[in-house]
């Protein structure tokens, strides 16, 4: 990184709201605002937005701060860690909100509004109707005291709302260059509820101006709020709520997912846990998702995070929508698969072997060098880690609930199979050293010199015999990890299960 680069001023904000599950959208915004504030060495402020007591739950919290942990990404501000704008919760900065409110009333940047839901609506449709502009229409803009009374009187609560000025509001934006907004496509908007709780609109800028934000990095969803934002900006700042300055913005680019269409937090495919349950590896998911609007290079989709960090310039951000392309994102993954180092993928392994219960939550010395020794045969394979159950659990599995695949079984082990099971176990029972070399030309000389069956047929019934399976690391070093006992045992249960000739 150029040293120029460094700029311990950057403040970036990654701000979810905890509902549901951590999706794919998220998580590439994580990333950048991770990868800009450590390409830049400066802070990066996690903040949980959680004013929508209806929607937010302390299990989608709980997720959340799980899956960040689990990608790998640190934080210098927020949860767990506190800070100098500590909270870093929502729901505890209450206090904050209604005041900042209140004095935005009281400057005249915000007012009450007492219309009825109905009374908005037939407005609305007025107006569309009369081809006019369908926002909020300005009317409670300047309530005279009597009209406010009158309201008042018929027990209406108003919401607060904010006050556009009647200006152009114009940013520019990091990714796609200048953008502007009439302020006739941009209404007042409503910033607390008549209940006394203030919404996105209002919180999420007013701790970012609290917290000192210098760069705003979000999804393009949010590109609509940017001009009320830069709005409520001018104005916080008018009565001393933050620094006074206002972050830059960048609005990083859709991910379409099926059929061209947006990809959808609901979108299975968008579910993080469903990455995090196959084994994708975090620095293999992410290299992908990084790829979601950014490259390192035309030539080479493949890096570390630390490449990424080194290299990552918001500028490079391209405003065309990404595909998410679930091929690809196995592609690179197997890749970072193949270069993890022997002890390290084991390490990895461990928790896909937990999860059906063919690894105790304490794995015993003697499994874990058993898994040691098996993994080697299965690294250069796997796209994700749970493949390695179906790779290697015949190893792992409790030999009396051992079962071979069922159409693995109506495929190979027909009355066919009989002579080559009877064959091999005879060979095996008498082989001094059962180690692969002298396994392989056991069964070699019984089989295919013994009974001139060729290579290609001898072997698969065994294979599913022994591991249950038509595929399955190499068939010689399997029989060896399982042992001579535990092998003959299942090439005679393999035995009972071919019909009869
Ligand atoms: N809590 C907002 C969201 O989850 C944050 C939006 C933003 O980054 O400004 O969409
Ligand atoms: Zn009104």
């Amino acid at each position: 990184m150029a040293n120029s680069e460094l700029d311990p001023t950057v403040r970036v904000r990654f701000c979810p709201s905890p509902t549901g599950n951590p999706h794919v959208g998220l998580v590439r915004t994580a990333l950048f605002n991770w990868a800009f504030a450590r390409h830049h060495g400066g802070k990066l402020v996690f903040r949980i937005e959680d004013t929508d007591a209806a929607r937010d739950s302390e299990d989608s919290y709980n997720q959340l701060l799980d899956a960040m942990r689990w990608l790998g990404f640190d934080w210098d501000e927020g949860p767990e860690i506190g800070g100098p704008h500590a909270p870093y919760r929502q729901s505890q900065r209450m206090d904050i909100y209604a005041d900042v409110a209140a004095r935005l009333k009281a400057a005249g940047h915000a007012y009450d509004c007492y219309c009825s839901t109905e009374e908005l609506d037939a407005r609305r449709e007025a107006a569309r109707a009369a081809g006019r502009p369908s926002g909020y229409d300005g009317h409670c803009r300047e309530l005279t005291a009597d009209q406010v009374a009158v309201y008042r009187g018929e027990g209406r609560r108003p919401i607060v709302r904010f006050r556009i000025p009647d200006r152009t509001l114009t940013f520019d934006d990091l990714v796609r260059g200048p953008v502007s907004f009439d302020p006739k496509d941009v209404p007042d908007f409503g910033i607390v509820r008549a209940n006394g709780a203030p919404l996105y609109t209002l919180v999420n800028p007013v701790d970012d101006a609290l917290m000192e934000i210098t760069h705003v990095l979000r999804g393009e969803d949010l590109l609509s709020s940017t001009p009320r934002q830069i709005a409520l900006y001018a104005a916080l700042a008018e009565i001393g709520v933050g620094n006074g300055t206002t972050p830059r913005f960048g609005h990083l680019p859709y991910v379409m997912g099926e059929g061209n269409k947006k990809l959808s937090k609901r979108d299975p495919q968008a579910s993080l846990n469903l990455y995090r349950e196959r084994g994708f590896l975090p620095e293999g998911l992410l290299n992908y998702l990084a790829l979601l609007g950014w490259s390192l290079s035309a030539a080479d989709d493949h890096f570390s995070m630390d490449q990424l960090v080194a290299a990552f310039d918001i500028a490079d951000v391209n405003a065309n929508p990404a595909r998410f392309d679930l091929k690809k994102c196995e592609a690179i993954n197997a890749r970072h698969v193949r270069e993890l180092a022997p002890e390290e993928f084991v390490r990895r392994l461990v928790p896909y072997l937990q999860a059906p219960g063919l690894l105790p939550a304490e794995p015993t010395a003697e499994q874990l060098e058993l898994l040691a020794a098996v993994a080697p045969l299965t690294q250069e394979r796997m796209v994700v880690l749970s493949e390695i159950v179906a790779m290697a659990g015949f190893l792992f599995v409790d030999p009396a609930e051992f079962a071979v695949d069922p159409d693995d079984a109506a495929k190979v082990l027909t009355a066919d199979a009989r002579p080559v099971l009877e064959a091999s176990i005879k060979a095996l029972e008498e082989l001094a050293d059962f180690t692969p070399e002298p396994i392989q030309a056991a069964l070699r000389e019984a089989l295919v010199d013994g009974l001139g069956i060729k290579p290609k047929f001898a072997f698969t019934p065994l294979r599913v015999a022994v591991t249950g399976r038509r595929i399955s690391p190499p068939l010689f070093e399997s029989m060896e990890l399982l042992g001579r006992a535990e092998t003959l045992r299942r090439l005679r249960g393999a035995l009972e299960l071919l019909p009869a000739a």
